[in-house]
This record gives C-alpha cells, sequence and structure tokens, in this order.
C-alpha cells in the first residue's frame, strides 16, 4: 500500500471538441480507484507547441490525491489517453487527450519513461497559471515558488475560456 500522495495532471486537447475531452477525462480519472480529486483549475486556450498546422489547445490542471505509485499513476493516465481516442503521432502533433504527470509530491524521478517534475512546467503558461489558480503557493522541486514563475511567464497567447470542466 502506498501512502498517499498529492500530484498535479496537465490536462490537454486540440481535436474533437477538446473542452468536451477536458470534462469526459475529469469524469473518468476521478472515477479510478485509487484517485481523488482535490481540485480542477478553468479551462485555458493556448496556441500550439510545433506545427502551427493544428487547432488551439483546450488546457486544465487537475490536483488528486492518490494512493498509486508514480509509474503506476503514469500507466493508469496512458489507459485514460488510449481510451479517450488517443493516436500518437508526430511529437506535439494534434491529439484528443494528453495527460501529462506535473508535479508528484515533492519527489524527484529520472527514469526513463518518467521525469517528474515534468520538464517543461516552469517555462509553459497553460501549466503554470492554471497551476497557480489551484494551488498559489506551491513550492516546485527544483524550480521554486510557483509565484515567482508565474511572474517571470509570459502569457504566450493563453486565454482563459471557463470556470471548469
Ligand atoms: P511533452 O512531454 O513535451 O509535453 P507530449 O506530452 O506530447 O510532449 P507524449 O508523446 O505524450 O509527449 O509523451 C512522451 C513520453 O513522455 C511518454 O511515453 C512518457 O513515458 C514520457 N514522460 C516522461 N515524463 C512524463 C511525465 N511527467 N508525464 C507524462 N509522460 C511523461
Ligand atoms: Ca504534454
Ligand atoms: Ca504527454
Amino acid at each position: 500500500m502506498n501512502i498517499e500522495t498529492i500530484a498535479y495532471l496537465g490536462l490537454g486537447s486540440n481535436l474533437a471538441t477538446p473542452t468536451q475531452q477536458l470534462h469526459a477525462a475529469r469524469v473518468t480519472i476521478f472515477a479510478i480507484h485509487g484517485i481523488e480529486e482535490i481540485a480542477f483549475s478553468s479551462l485555458y486556450r493556448s496556441p500550439p507547441m510545433g506545427s502551427q498546422n493544428q487547432p488551439d489547445y483546450v488546457n486544465a490542471v487537475m490536483a488528486i490525491k492518490t494512493n498509486l505509485s508514480a509509474l503506476e499513476l503514469l500507466a493508469s493516465m496512458q489507459n485514460v489517453e488510449n481510451e479517450h481516442g488517443r493516436i500518437r503521432q508526430e511529437r506535439w502533433g494534434a491529439r484528443t487527450l494528453d495527460i501529462d504527470i506535473l508535479l508528484f509530491g515533492d519527489q524527484i524521478f529520472n527514469l526513463p519513461d518518467l521525469v517528474v517534475p515534468h520538464y517543461g512546467v516552469a517555462e509553459r503558461a497553460f501549466v503554470l497559471y492554471p497551476l497557480a489558480e489551484i494551488a498559489p503557493d506551491l513550492i516546485i522541486p527544483t524550480h521554486g515558488h510557483l509565484s515567482e514563475l508565474v511572474a517571470s511567464c509570459p502569457l504566450n497567447g493563453l486565454e482563459r475560456i471557463s470556470d471548469g470542466a
């Protein structure tokens, strides 16, 4: 039995009605045994990374409490992506659902399949702003205070679009 950990998930979608994808993902995630939802941010729209020849993304961040291990959580989130019709194509290509593990308590992982904190967490507006909404006092291992990271991160086209999924 693992100890309960508070983890933060970054969700994104830019296909097949993204707001509905995030809502469906939220419902699927909180139904998983061993995961409880603590908070869910507003939804944000952001321009794509990588190829610009794809729709804008809708992003959100979810805080959960879980007794899964980090690798179990990764496998479980990959199942959710697959159940929600994700087809892996080119890097940063369009997708129905992406779920990244942003933080897993204050733990650090540098495994072949799992890097936590997620390597983009300190510089991606679509992660930092929703995270600051639900956990303003967070300290990110190896990166420091979330409030300072947000203060030095331009919006890069990020827009808040609704109160939640
Ligand atoms: P990015 O990681 O830059 O946001 P992406 O989300 O499009 O890009 P994916 O194709 O979804 O990348 O994932 C590629 C691999 O990243 C996965 O196979 C997974 O093993 C690995 N990975 C490493 N660290 C994490 C993490 N913290 N959360 C989710 N996946 C991770
Ligand atoms: Ca991602
Ligand atoms: Ca991912």
